[in-house]
Formats: structure tokens, sequence, C-alpha cells
């Protein structure tokens, strides 16, 4: 077999800045080449079993050639049909992917190419500064920063001359040479000149300066790589064009815990709002195989209602009523009982109103609100998790004929990654949410029960009582926990975290 390599663009660092042709790519990809530059995020959404080789450089790990990368390359289109090389901002764009692309053809090995938005432009525009503005520059030139004296050496007096933006790539480390190349070919020391690091990334920072005081800036802040150098009047629209370090969550990095196979809504809310956002699967859900639930359903008409506990709760127990040839209409008379808003949303997809769910979810409410609206020992179904708080349910159990159904499990799921991170410390979460007490264990499974390496600046969010309990006996600080049970709630308690003057949404 031989495969296509597809040369992606995977943009600056926003993972909403991918083409939505790289998106599809990354997400039908069999293998997936990735470096430093391409935010992890964008891994996420590929398939379970693709293959991630990373050959970026990290202190641990060797460095691969380029000729090693090309290598690579070529072995994987003999192994598989997609092979996705995701290169951050343009693959053209000092990417070496014309080296990539020659090779790949050379070998007779398909290959196409996915643009993505460089950093040298849309990098730029995060900070605030338009590569070209009528009147200010006509013109905008993208450089390396990265060359010697030699046969590729830039021709700085060429440049100087131009009224046009210089964008410079790779050059932290030569901005000595750039600056006074510059001021030597006739650029004026008033210049203004701004430093874009990590651009489009919650890490973000912006140095402005002008050719003149640059050096000493660049000293004083001991600004580091991947940046950008920008030099032109461009520069003076930051002030004003300034909109990604003004969003909400800007600057914060949050992990959200999730079951393997339910990519949350949350994750791209909380894009929206600026923040950096590592999803991370710590369980999966296993359908228990008994036939209880079919059961149930099957005599539906013995019970006065059927309590939801949970969105999984949900879609099982309806495509167990798909799976048996009925619908909806089959519920008729039986009161449809929703505890938390997210469930209540599921049901409703299903095109069922929900007709009793308590304001907030305690074993008290949840009872009292059910004494007002049912008879007592009424029969009522409980379709739920073969774990979790059963407090409640006994409880319920004093003034009803409860039916439990344990219809799925929930399993820790294996996974390195976030111990990973912790042994390269990029385990910096500012916030960690938990929206299930599996979600709790599966995660410190997944961490080797290293909770003290939990940095005292994360703080960590629960969405209710019983989740906030096991993060207690697991031995986790639990810093927040909403009035509502919701995920939304929890997103309400992180801006009024970051910003106490935020009106609670309702
Ligand atoms: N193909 C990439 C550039 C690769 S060269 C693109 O089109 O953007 C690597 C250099 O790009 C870095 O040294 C840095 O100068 C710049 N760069 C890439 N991403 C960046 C980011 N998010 N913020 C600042 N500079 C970035």
């Amino acid at each position: 077999m031989s495969g296509t390599v597809y040369l992606v663009g995977a943009g600056p660092g926003d993972i909403g800045l991918i083409t939505t042709k790289g998106q599809g790519l990354i997400e039908e990809a069999d293998a997936i080449v990735y470096d430093n530059l391409a935010n992890p995020q964008f891994l996420e959404s590929a398939k379970i079993d693709c293959e991630m080789i990373y050959v970026g450089k990290k202190a641990e790990h060797h460095t691969l050639t380029q000729d090693q990368i090309n290598e690579l390359l070529i072995e994987l289109s003999s192994k598989y049909e997609k092979v996705v090389r995701l290169k951050g901002g343009d693959p053209y764009v000092f990417g070496r992917g014309s080296e990539e692309g020659e090779v790949l053809k050379a070998e007779g090995i398909a290959f196409e190419v996915v643009p993505g938005v460089t950093s040298a432009i849309g990098g730029l525009a995060y900070a605030g500064i338009p590569v070209t503005s009528r009147s200010i520059a006509t013109s905008f030139h993208v450089i390396t920063g990265h060359t010697s004296a030699g046969s590729d050496s830039v021709d700085y007096k060429g440049l100087s001359k131009l009224d046009g933006t210089l964008v410079f790539l790779m050059g932290v480390a030569n901005i000595g040479t750039i600056v006074s190349e510059l001021i030597e070919g006739g650029k004026s020391p008033s210049t203004p000149v701004a430093i874009v690091h990590k651009a489009s990334t919650p890490d973000q920072k912006v140095f402005v300066a002008t050719l003149k005081t640059v050096m000493a800036k660049v000293k004083k802040e001991k600004i580091k790589p991947p940046s950008l150098i920008v030099v032109g009047d461009v520069v003076s629209h930051r002030e004003t064009l300034n909109f990604f370090e003004d969003k909400p969550l800007f600057g914060k990095k949050i992990l959200v815990t999730r079951s393997r196979d339910k990519s949350s809504k949350i994750v791209k809310h909380l894009n929206e709002l600026g923040a950096t956002v590592v999803s991370q699967p710590t369980i999966k859900i296993e359908k228990t195989n008994d036939h209880h639930l079919e059961d149930g359903i099957m005599h539906m008409n013995l019970y006065r209602g059927v309590v939801f506990t949970s969105a999984v709760a949900v879609t099982l127990f309806f495509e167990q009523l798909n799976q048996l040839g009925l619908d909806g209409r089959h519920l008729a008379g039986v009161k449809i009982i929703a505890i938390g808003s997210e469930t209540e949303k599921v049901i409703n997809d299903f095109g069922i109103k929900v007709d009793i769910m308590p304001p907030v979810f305690t074993k008290e409410v949840l009872r009292d609100t059910l004494i007002e609206e049912l008879r007592e020992g009424d029969q009522l179904l409980i379709p739920r998790s073969a774990k979790g708080d059963l407090e409640w349910i006994d409880a319920l159990a004093k003034d009803f004929n409860v039916k439990e159904v344990k219809c799925y499990d929930t399993l820790p799921l294996d996974s390195d990654r976030l111990l990973e991170m912790m042994n390269d410390k990029t385990f910096d979460f500012d916030y960690i949410l938990f929206s299930s007490s599996s979600m709790v264990s599966g995660f410190v499974s997944q961490i080797d029960n290293r909770v003290k390496d939990i940095g005292a600046s994360t703080k960590i969010v629960v969405i209710g009582p019983s989740t906030r309990q096991t993060a207690l006996d697991l031995g986790l600080n639990v810093a927040m926990q909403p009035d509502k049970y919701t995920i939304a709630s929890m997103i309400d308690c992180i801006l009024q975290d970051v910003d106490p003057m935020n009106e609670t949404k309702e």
C-alpha cells in the first residue's frame, strides 16, 4: 500500500486557526507527525488508534534530523493510507515543507499541502498588529532571522530601504545583528519594534520598543523563542486593535476531564473565552450486559416515573427503547424526572419533555420535590451507573418503590499523557474541572496518585457534592463548587474567580 502524505499547516497556536480541510485530515489520519509549534490540542480530535509521532526538540528526546523525518514520512506512507505531517503556521513559511514535499515526490509518494495561517501574519493579528495598513505600510516582508554570514545571508541594506513592515522569524538569538544592521542600513533608531512571544497561545506576551531600545528590553525581559520580531509603524496599532489579551480567560490553562467518547462543548466555550484547554478522557463508559433495562422498558406500565441522573443513562435508555422497536409514545403517562439541566437537555433532544426537575440535586430537595408531585409508594425506574452515590436512592426508597437498573459502568482509562506533563513540568494548569466522581478517580489513577505534585496555583473545580467528596477522599484540594450543579455554572465560577466583578450569568 502507498498512502498519501499531507503537509498540514496548523496555524500559530490557537486551535481555531486551522483550516477545515486540515482539521478534517487530522480526524481521518492514520498517523500524525508533529513537532513543538503545533498546539497539542489538535491531536485530541485524532482517531483513537492514530499513531502519533513527536519529532520536535525536547531535552530528553533525540531530535530527528530533517533526513530522518523524511525517511519517517516515507516509511509511514508505506504503512498507512493517510499520513499527516502537522506543522506550525504555514508549512511553506520557513517550515522546510518544500524539502519534505520534494523528497516525497522523488519517491513517487502522493502528497498534498494544506496551507495554514502563518504566524508572520496571524500571530501579529493576535497581538493587535496588522501586517499592512493603508498609508502606514504598503507592503510586508517576512524574513528569516536565523542566518549566519554566508550565501544565505540577508540583505539588511536592502531591507533598511523598504517602507513595508519587516517580520523576522527565528530571530531572537540573532536580534543584536538584526537591529544593528537595520540601523546601519539607514532605518531610524526610533522605528517601532514589537516582539510577539508565543502568539495566539495563553502564554502570548508582547513587548513594544524601538530599534534603539529593543536590545535592552530583550535582555531585561529575557525574551525567548518562539517569537516574532516586527519592525515598522504598524506596531502603533496595537493599542486599539488588541483583542486577544482582553478575553476574560486569556492566559488561563484549563484541564477538562471527560469520558472517552464524549468530546464536550465546554472545550469550545472555554476556547472562545480565551482559555487554552487540554481535554483529557479519564474514564470509559461500558454498557452493562444484562436485561434489566429492557425488562424495565417492557414493563413501563408498572412505573409512575423514570428518574434520569445522567446524560449517559438517558442515551442508553432511548437506544434500548429504539432497539425494542418503540419510541417516545411508549412513555405516555410516565413522569419523566431529570436531575441536572444537562440531563434534561439530552432528554429534550430525544423529543421528550421533562415533568419534574429538582432545583438543586441534594437528597432532601429531590425527595421534597417528588413527594409534592407523586404519590407515596409510586414505583420509580432509575437507570443509572453501576457506581455512584447510593444515599439519595436509599432516601427515595423510604417513600417510593424504587427499581434501580445499573445500565452502565464507568471504568478508569489508561493514559500516560498527564504523567508525562508532570514529568515535563508542563502540568501547569490554572484550573482542573471534574464533572463526575468517576472522572476524579480516573484522573488520580492516570497521575499515579501523585496529587502532591499538583501545583498550589492549580485550582480544582467540581460539579457537585459527591464529586467533591471523591476529590477530597483522594487527597485533592477542592477550590470551587458552583451552587447549581451544571457545567455552565462551573465556567461561571471560573469567570468570577478570574474577575470577581464579573456578574454570574443566569
Ligand atoms: N511555518 C511557521 C514558521 C516556522 S519557523 C509559520 O508559518 O508560522 C519558526 C519560527 O516561527 C519561530 O522561531 C518564531 O519566530 C515563529 N513562530 C511560529 N509560531 C509562533 C508563535 N505562535 N508565536 C511567535 N512566533 C512564532
